[in-house]
């Protein structure tokens, strides 16, 4: 491993700040992401600037949505009481992901940034409908989650801007979700995984939120699955036509892990479970 500068601001300021003025410079967070990616030689920076103590960028806050630190770690998620009371289906995810140790370390927002297509917080974030604030030494934006994924290792975010916050609009309690990860063992980066939210009104669908992950070259919205179920009454047949279409939707790719066909079929199987979980 060649040798890099550590650095650890104290302020979002100095932290926009020394990053500006080093080059080959890059954020660390958790570190569970980079600096294997490091140790294969895949990225080089010349240092490395620690996110960690900046308190601002850790915190919580319920404020009738949530706005969630980007270096909120997994396990402040699954030990936050009423964040898991308003969306249990984040607390569903993080609970999948990786080990104790991994989730100790790992932090929500590095796993947004690292944009792999397995990342387990995208899912449920993305059928929360989240936005993440990104903030430069200029300015601040906020986008849909939904948009900030351009690819596998590539997103909206620039080199020069930090993701600060993750935020939720307030919970609907008409709303119905549930997460389904398919790993090799159970500790295990995702073959395949669905998070689908419903809202239910007459025994019909007012509002389907469905993405899928390991399945495309980024955490994948599957809307016009949305689209088919929204306004229909559920029944075998649109279960089934719900399910050809997830399946007809991704578009995976075969490696070490699972064959693309099998991807696809998992994706099927959860379209069809999932819809059953959440329509009793
Ligand atoms: C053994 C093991 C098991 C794992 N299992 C899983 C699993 O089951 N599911 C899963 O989804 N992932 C898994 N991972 C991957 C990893 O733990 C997660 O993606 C984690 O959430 C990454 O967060 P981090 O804080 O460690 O990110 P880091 O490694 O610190 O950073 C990742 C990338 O994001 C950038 N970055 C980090 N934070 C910010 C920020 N606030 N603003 C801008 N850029 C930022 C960094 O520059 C880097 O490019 C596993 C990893 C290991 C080593």
């Amino acid at each position: 491993m060649r040798r890099f500068d550590y650095l650890r601001p104290k302020s979002l300021k100095e932290a926009l700040q020394l990053k500006k003025t080093i080059a080959g410079a890059k954020y660390i967070s958790g570190g569970t992401d980079l600096i294997v990616q490091i140790k294969n030689r895949e990225l080089q920076p010349t240092t490395l600037i620690s996110l960690r103590s900046i308190p601002e960028l850790a915190r919580i806050e319920i404020n009738g949505g949530a706005r969630i630190g980007a270096l909120a770690t997994i396990s402040d998620l699954i030990q936050h009481i009423e964040l898991g009371h308003n969306y249990p289906v984040l607390i569903a995810a993080a609970k999948r992901l990786g080990s104790l140790q991994i989730r100790n370390v790992a932090t929500t927002g590095g796993n947004l940034c690292n944009c792999s297509p397995s990342a387990d917080m995208a899912l449920p974030l993305l059928v929360l409908e989240a936005k993440v604030r990104l903030q430069s030494a200029k300015a601040s934006r906020e986008i849909p989650l939904s948009e900030f994924f351009k690819g596998p290792g590539k997103s909206c975010l620039s080199s020069d801007e930090i993701m600060t916050d993750i935020l939720l609009e307030p919970p609907s309690q008409k709303t119905k979700a549930t997460f389904l990860k398919k790993g090799r063992v159970k500790m295990d980066l995702a073959i395949a995984s669905l998070a689908l939210l419903v809202e239910i009104e007459g025994g019909r669908c007012r509002k389907a939120r469905i993405a899928a992950g390991s399945v495309a070259s980024m955490p994948l919205r599957l809307f016009d699955v949305e689209a088919l179920l929204e306004g229909s009454t559920i029944s075998k047949d649109s279960v089934s036509k719900a399910q050809q279409l997830a399946r007809d939707t991704v578009s995976p790719i075969t490696d070490l892990r699972a064959t693309e066909e099998y991807r696809r079929h998992v994706v099927g199987v959860y379209m069809k479970r999932g819809l059953e979980k959440v329509f009793g």
